[in-house]
């Protein structure tokens, strides 16, 4: 009986209604600004292709991604139809299908249609209700499996005019709202504006949107309101736009004023403009290079990282004999970041001296764990957990000092491979380095490990050009001020050097090659071990910063998807990061 039921069910749905999830109403508490709209949906093609008019309850059309291919973007879809109608498939339900193919959950918006609206509610309803949608994808970023940091909106035409006025026209919710909802911002963190609506201002307007929602005889402060290259602030997302050069309907001054806007700002944009096209393409299908658009868009998210799911990073603190470790915790917490790859927390143990108590953070949440520990043995079922965790295929990145730590903890040993200080020596492993000819040198010498010179600047040698993480880093770069370690032992199973370092005697070093930069792999889990990042300005050295930023991507997923910066360190010129 049950089945039958689910099978009427079923047949009663059209197939498109049918590929979406669910549809959401906004505002079911009740609309604001309401009508007595009745809504209106006329279909063509066979019923494929729907055009919505008289929009009385706004909502959201879901559309999610496979859970295998889900990245945790999403973006709010605004069909066109010059805020008279919305071409909810062209524009609409088509869209939101490419999208979940590249793991992107898509959200179509119907939207009230300022055509159909009181005079004194036109101008405002179809902004309500992108807001609100922001709002509320947001705010279900868990159930949805959302990176609450990547909701964007896309639009068309005057549904572009709506996600470029929602990008200009935002708040951070407030906090003392009673409903949820109204407690999470709406701004959108990218915006994707195909041949959009821009301006209101008479020499670039679409003259029948402009109509439709600011009404034939707007006030100047109308206009302004809703010319949103003239609404960009700092805090305007980035922004693709799609455009044109033949579109006779809307011009694509639009779209250039709107860029020129960003440009202003310093907002990161992007603005492809194609010879021919016309207006109101979708996806362009047999017009000529227009049909390019859909890679230009799946480029443009790529670069920006938005089709990678981003990872989990831990850093863990809170001793050191390194009494910086409060400053340089927040700069490489800033350096993962800043790849877009990243998503950071920080795990600070009790004080040195202090209890260690259950400290003990959840490592299996991560992607990464980067140790900038140097301190009092953790509690042993932490201990455990880590071992657990990196044999299991967790990834591990040990920094400078770090190789200092728990020398009686043999697991942790063999994950950094070599280590140096705490009463380390011959019994601990060899000394492990790189003589002139390249050989690699396992030297079972008697005698402590662990030892620098003075601080200074030295050259780092690239061994392995092939390995993703070093690969396209210069072959040699001067490395800024730091303490160059050598006289390292351990075990050194399963390791690998990528970078070494000359040790100078005259600055106090062996005279030998020594490693800077390693892989070690223990059980499933990858390792990267820096000997580098002693100082501040160590640490803030672009090559320092890249391979870290680099290892830290190969540690958790075994590749690298980072671009090499454009200006490296050279073997003459050391390369400070500004400090922002
Ligand atoms: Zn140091």
């Amino acid at each position: 009986m049950k089945n039958l039921l689910l099978l009427l069910f079923f047949s009663s749905l059209s197939y498109a209604l049918l590929a979406q999830d669910m549809v959401l109403p906004l505002f079911p508490e009740g609309i604001p600004c309401a009508s007595e709209n009745e809504i209106q949906v006329k279909e063509n093609n066979n019923g494929s292709q729907r055009r919505i008019s008289q929009v009385q309850n706004p909502e959201i059309a879901v559309y999610l991604p496979a859970k295998s291919i889900a990245n945790g973007t999403a973006v709010v879809i605004c069909p066109g139809g010059g805020y008279t109608v919305l071409a909810w498939d062209w524009e609409g339900s088509w869209m939101a299908k490419w999208f979940n193919e590249m793991g992107v959950a898509a959200y179509v918006l119907k939207y009230r249609l300022p055509r159909w609206e009181s005079e004194e509610c036109n101008d405002k309803v179809a902004l309500m209700d992108a807001q609100r949608a922001i709002r509320l994808v947001r705010s279900k970023a868990t159930e949805w499996r959302l990176d609450p940091e990547r909701i964007g909106i896309m639009g068309f035409s005057a549904g572009g005019h709506l996600a470029s006025t929602a990008s200009t026209h935002f708040d951070e919710g407030d906090a003392k709202a009673s409903l949820a909802v109204d407690r999470v911002s709406s701004r959108p963190d990218f915006s994707i504006l195909m041949y959009p609506v821009v301006s209101m201002d008479t020499t670039i307007a679409h003259m029948g949107s402009r109509r439709n929602i600011i009404g034939a005889n707007p006030t100047a402060k109308m206009e302004a309101y809703y010319s949103n290259e003239k609404q960009i602030t700092a805090e305007t997302p980035p922004a693709l736009l799609i455009h044109a050069d033949n579109d006779r309907s809307v011009i694509p001054e639009n779209s250039v004023a709107y860029y020129l806007g960003l440009r202003k700002h310093r907002i990161p944009a992007a603005l492809h403009i194609f010879e021919s096209g016309g207006h109101g393409f979708s996806f362009a299908e047999g017009r000529g290079d227009v049909e390019g658009w859909p890679g230009v868009a799946k480029d443009w998210l790529r670069g920006r990282g938005l089709l990678n799911k981003r990872l989990k990073a831990l850093i863990v603190d809170g001793q050191n004999n390194h009494g910086n470790w409060p400053e340089t915790t927040p700069i490489m917490k800033a350096q993962l970041e800043e790849t877009g790859r990243f998503i950071v927390d920080v795990a600070t143990t009790p004080a040195k001296g202090e209890p260690m108590g259950d400290f003990r953070p959840n490592f299996a949440a991560y992607d990464v764990v980067v140790s900038n520990y140097n301190g009092a043995d953790w509690p042993e079922a932490t201990q455990q957990d880590f071992e657990r965790y990196v044999h299991g295929g967790g990834g591990f990145v040990s920094v400078h000092a770090a190789d200092n730590a728990f020398a009686k903890w043999p697991a942790y040993n063999e994950m950094i491979g070599l280590g140096g200080w705490g009463n380390r020596t011959e019994k601990d492993g060899p000394y492990v380095y790189i003589d002139d000819e390249g050989e690699i040198i396992r030297d079972e010498t008697a005698g402590k490990g662990g030892n620098h010179g003075k601080q200074h600047a030295f050259v780092v040698k690239t061994r392995d050009t092939e390995h993703p993480i070093t690969r396209g880093m210069p072959k040699e770069w001067l490395h800024a001020n730091d303490e160059l370690y050598d006289m390292l032992r351990g075990p050194a199973k399963n390791m690998h050097i990528l970078a070494t370092a000359f040790a100078d005697k005259a600055q106090g070093g062996t005279g030998r090659h020594e490693p800077m930069l390693m892989t070690v792999h223990y059980g499933l889990g990858r390792i990267f071990h820096t000997t580098l990042g002693h100082a501040n300005e160590s640490q803030l050295c672009v090559g320092f910063k890249t391979s870290f930023q680099r290892a830290a991507e190969w540690v958790a997923t075994g590749a690298v998807t980072q671009p090499i910066p454009k200006e490296m360190p050279t073997a003459d010129k050391v390369l400070i990061d500004e400090v922002k």
